[in-house]
């Protein structure tokens, strides 16, 4: 009989991952395709340039172990382009390169959190908030965020503040709303992190994809924030990388002393060879994240038109990243029972909003970075399996 640590109760998986199992196993049982619109990954392939740089390094024999914190180039590179895009110098030195962005959040609460201190983030939020702040030891303070899924409920975060607030995480645009949050509501949380000496983490891994004409700023960028702000960003889901694990994160330069040790009895390094991709990545033509920004827009106004055409069906204008987050309750069934007939009667798999937090139920998620015909056929399955419902 193993009894598992106390320390892990209400750890879990990302439900992403539970739906990829449960549609695959559906494949292989019935032999039939599953339109696949759970998961958040583009279905572009990387970049062949991108690609390219990976192969040259491995076959120049870059393949052992490298500076834990990641390739002075690739560090140089990377403050180079935060500087650029967010407006504000970043030193090399501030710079910790990881495979992927999810370590940058993990190692950042590890360094930063107290046990007992307070997490606010996102609900629905990206289920690694709520895992980060558990590891930690810290407790998780979910946040509703607002029916249009842009922002926090202000209110309801103006009082979910308290003295023992140590970090509040901030993702524009969104995952799973979409939602891109006003300049106004990132000004005040600026204002709140400063009055009661919060950290912010500003998770901008979906920075690339917003597709409104107003572009809010960073947290980062505002007077007084880059000495408390943890930026997160990375290859992912700009540069079509998901595979290649490669992210990174900006902090005080005393914060990346603490995040060495981490890096090192945890990961060792992040492998050369992804690192020279990444180099590439950000050195070569950036036509392609344009290019991609471009696609999605338009698929996201197709499954934004078909699903609010549905009835019982209401999905408000996700402004970033690529996902919708329709609002399903009034079949009156749980997000879950619905994602499930979904899957099994429609043969097509997406992510009830509950795998984001409690807020996130009556809705469910879309990734729309399925090909275009195949996203019309998936939101034709959902059409069709919902009519049955009501
Ligand atoms: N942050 C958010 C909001 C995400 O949605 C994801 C991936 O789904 C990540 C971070 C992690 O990205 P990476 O693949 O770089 O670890």
């Amino acid at each position: 009989n193993f009894v598992f640590p106390s320390r892990l109760n209400g750890f879990e998986s990302e439900g992403a991952y539970s739906v990829m199992i449960a549609a695959s196993e559906l494949e292989r049982k019935t032999g039939k395709k599953v339109i696949r619109l759970e998961i958040g990954q583009p279905s572009e392939p990387t970049p062949k340039h991108i690609v390219e740089a990976a192969c040259k390094s491995l076959q120049a024999g870059e393949t052992g172990y490298t500076l834990p914190l990641g390739l002075r180039a690739l560090r140089e590179e990377i403050a180079r382009h935060v500087t650029e895009t967010r407006g504000v110098a970043v030193l090399p030195e501030e710079v910790v390169v990881g495979p992927g962005a999810k370590p940058g959040l993990f190692f950042t609460a590890l360094s930063i959190l107290h046990p007992g201190e307070e997490v606010i983030y996102p609900d629905p939020g990206f289920p690694t908030y709520k895992a980060m702040a558990i590891i930690a030891e810290a407790k998780p303070v979910p946040v509703p965020m607002r029916a249009d899924g842009k922002s926090f409920d202000m209110q309801a975060l103006e009082k979910a503040v308290s003295s023992k607030t140590k970090m509040l995480i901030l993702n524009s645009p969104n995952n799973p709303t979409g939602g891109v949050m006003p300049t106004e509501d990132i000004l005040h949380i600026a204002k709140l992190a400063k009055q009661h000496n919060f950290y912010v983490i500003a998770d901008e891994i979906y920075s690339r994809l917003v597709y409104s004409d107003e572009k809010p700023p960073s947290i980062f960028s505002l007077p007084g924030m880059k000495e408390r702000t943890i930026l997160i960003d990375g290859f992912s889901k700009a540069y079509s990388m998901t595979g290649f694990r490669l992210g990174w994160a900006i902090m005080p330069e005393l914060l990346t002393k603490k995040m060495e040790p981490l890096l090192v009895h945890a990961v060792g390094c992040t492998p050369p060879f992804v690192q020279a991709a990444g180099l590439a990545a950000l050195r070569g033509s950036q036509d392609s994240v344009q290019e991609m920004a471009k696609e999605y827009e338009k698929r996201r106004d197709l499954v934004v038109k078909e699903l609010n055409s549905i009835p019982g069906v209401w999905c408000p204008v996700p402004e970033g990243a690529f996902y919708a987050f329709p609002d399903v309750s009034s079949f009156g069934m749980t997000s879950k029972q619905i994602a499930n007939i979904l899957l099994e009667k429609g043969m097509v798999a997406v992510l009830p909003g509950t795998d984001f937090g409690a807020n996130g139920e009556g809705r469910i998620r879309i990734s729309y970075v399925a090909p275009m015909d195949m996203l019309k056929e998936g939101l034709k399955r959902i059409r069709e399996t919902l009519a049955t419902l009501s």
